[in-house]
Order: structure tokens, then C-alpha cells, then sequence
């Protein structure tokens, strides 16, 4: 349930709304925007009626939100949720570009490919450090070796480091390194994982799962916004279908359907959604002419010797074209590619 506070409320006749939801039993969650207050009552609201909220004073409407995901959707918080990830904005009229390998392979490789990525525009840096591989037996990543050298890239480039948590194990040790947590698409509804991330601060940057709908990805996204982190990307990185020509197929509708329905920053990975490093510039290109916010990218110094997914990581020449095309699309959009201040310190 949503209560939209008039114009000219008082902070006393909020304060009182709060109470009286509180009152009630439900969880409040406080949406202050430029346009009105809105004020969420979130838990079992079916049995409470509106007028319960209605003959409040400083109230204007009382409406349910229709959807099964609340605080995600954009019923609740009308305008783009837009926030910072040190040193840019994501969600607003910027364009981030996250990019760097799939793994983190050795302290020269993210040193170098970071330092490559940040030249050619990237606003963030990502690595995974322990990776979800199919089979056992594959590379399965440098663990908090890995961090320590995404830390080092990060202090010289000045790029904030994107990293996938698989297991909420994980968390204490990688919060002290990580400035987004990215939630892979196997993990996509790990639920357990999503609360334990729903109650750090730490930015994420949640992937839409193999076979997962739009909107269990927003359910998703609710687990970790209920928590209280209200940091959350989405992203978009190709879904199941009968085709084997990619390795999995874009869902470019999932872009403009998923910011119809939430105010969340749209993330689009053309590399896991193609699988091929020469299919990546296209795709990229065409999400954001469909309005993501952002991509996440693999870039590898040497693509034939990468540990994993070197067939779709770009070239670090590949990718800085690639940023140029991405960055006219997005000035046609009435966009700018992000960027972030330090110069790199070599
Ligand atoms: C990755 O980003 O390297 C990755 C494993 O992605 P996904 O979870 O989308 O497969
Ligand atoms: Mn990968």
C-alpha cells in the first residue's frame, strides 16, 4: 500500500502516517521525491483498508500497489532512481560502462586491463574472484588473492570494482574490498544470499537469471530493496531459448519493459548475451539506443589465453571503439558516457 502525502504536508502529519503504519504492523519505506513524499506500507495489507490511512491529516491519496513487487516498482517511486557508485551517477543521464575480465587471473592481467579499460572510457572495473563454472573442475577463481589485486587496479585507475559474491560466506571478508556486489544469474534467486546482501550498503548489481522472468527478477530485487539497500542495478544478460547460434539470446524487450515497470538502473551485458566477442559492439550499441544505463563488458589484455569466457571478451582496441560508438548513441539519447576523475597512476 502507497499513501502520497500532499504537497504541502507537514513533517509532523508524515511522522504521524509513519506511527500509524507502524501501528498496524506493517514495515514503512519513506520515498521522498522531487514531485511528492510517498510513504510505502509494506507487509500483509490485504485485510487493512485505505481508510485506515485515508483520514490522516496531510494525506492525499491511499492506493494499493498492484504489482507483487512493491518498493521495486515504479507505482511507488515514480521518478528514475539515480545514485552514486564512487565517483559517478548511475541511473540518470549517464551511461555507465563497467568492463574488465571475466576472471581475475593474475595481478599483471587486472593490472594492465584495468589501466586499459579506464584509457578507453570504462567507468568501473569488473573481476570475479570466485566464479560459478559448470563443471567443478574448471578455474574457479583467485578468491581474496583476487580482491587484494582488484584493490591495487582500483587505487591506480581509480575505478570502482564490480565483483560477484556467490554465497553469503563470502561477505565479510569481501565487503571490506567490493563497491558493488554483483549477484550472478545462478544466484538470481539464492534468497538467502539476496537478504544477507539486503542488509550491507554495499551498490549491486543484480543479473536476471537463465530461465528467470522479468518479473521474478524484480521479486528479486525486492528481497534485497526490503532489506534496506535501496542500491540496486538490474542487468540484462540473455535468457534460454531454442537458439544455439549465441550462447544465449538479448532480451532487448527486457530493457524498455523493465523501465516501464521500476524505477531501478537498467544494466545490459552484451557479453554473457551473445557469447561472441564479435556479435558484443552491436548489441551493446542497440541497448542502449533501447535506454539501458549502463553495460557490463569482458575485456581481456589476451582473449585466446583467458581462463574463462575468452571467446566473448573483447580486445582492449575492440572495446575502445566500442566506447566510442556506445558514447554517440548515448548523445543522441540525450546521454553522456560516465566518467570517473582520477588519472591513472601507473
Ligand atoms: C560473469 O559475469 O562472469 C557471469 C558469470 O555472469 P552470469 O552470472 O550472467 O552468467
Ligand atoms: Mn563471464
Amino acid at each position: 500500500m502507497m499513501i502520497i502525502m500532499k504537497a504541502n504536508a507537514t513533517p509532523q502529519e508524515v511522522d504521524t502516517v509513519i506511527a500509524s503504519i507502524k501501528s498496524a504492523g506493517l514495515n514503512v519505506h519513506l520515498s521522498q521525491g522531487v514531485e511528492a513524499t510517498i510513504i510505502g506500507a509494506i507487509g500483509e495489507t490485504h485485510n487493512i483498508p485505505l481508510e485506515r490511512f485515508e483520514s490522516l491529516e496531510g494525506v492525499d491519496l491511499v492506493q494499493r500497489i498492484t504489482q507483487p513487487y512493491k518498493l521495486a516498482s515504479r507505482q511507488f517511486h515514480p521518478e528514475n532512481s539515480v545514485f552514486n557508485i564512487d565517483g559517478f551517477t548511475v541511473g540518470g543521464d549517464e551511461v555507465a560502462v563497467i568492463a574488465g575480465p571475466c576472471s581475475v587471473e593474475s595481478r599483471n592481467q587486472i593490472i594492465e586491463t584495468a589501466i586499459a579499460v579506464k584509457e578507453a572510457g570504462a567507468s568501473a572495473l569488473r573481476g570475479g574472484v570466485f566464479k560459478p563454472r559448470t563443471s567443478p573442475y574448471a578455474f574457479q577463481g583467485l578468491g581474496e588473492e583476487g580482491l587484494e589485486y582488484l584493490a591495487e587496479a582500483r587505487e591506480k585507475t581509480g575505478l570502482p570494482i564490480v565483483v560477484e559474491i556467490m554465497s553469503q560466506v563470502q561477505l565479510d571478508m569481501m565487503v571490506k574490498y567490493v563497491d558493488v556486489f554483483q549477484i550472478g544469474a545462478r544466484n538470481m534467486q539464492n534468497f538467502n544470499l539476496l537478504r544477507a546482501i539486503g542488509e550491507t550498503q554495499t551498490a549491486v548489481l543484480l543479473k536476471r537469471g537463465l530461465s528467470a522472468t522479468i518479473e521474478e527478477l524484480l521479486m528479486s530485487a525486492e528481497y534485497i530493496l526490503s532489506g534496506g539497500n535501496q542500491r540496486v542495478m538490474l542487468c540484462e544478460r540473455g535468457i534460454r531459448t531454442f537458439e544455439t547460434s549465441t550462447r544465449n539470446t538479448t532480451d532487448i524487450n527486457a530493457i524498455p519493459v523493465l523501465k516501464h515497470h521500476t524505477h531501478l538502473p537498467v544494466i545490459l551485458d552484451p557479453s554473457h548475451s551473445t557469447g561472441f566477442a564479435n556479435y558484443v559492439a552491436a548489441v551493446a550499441r542497440a541497448g542502449i539506443a533501447a535506454g539501458a544505463d549502463g553495460l557490463i563488458v569482458e575485456v581481456h589484455p589476451d582473449p585466446a589465453c583467458a581462463v574463462s569466457d575468452g571467446k566473448q571478451s573483447l580486445k582492449p582496441e575492440a572495446f575502445a571503439a566500442m566506447v566510442k560508438q556506445v558514447g554517440q548513441i548515448a548523445q543522441i539519447m540525450g546521454r553522456s558516457l560516465a566518467t570517473v576523475g582520477t588519472q591513472v597512476h601507473r
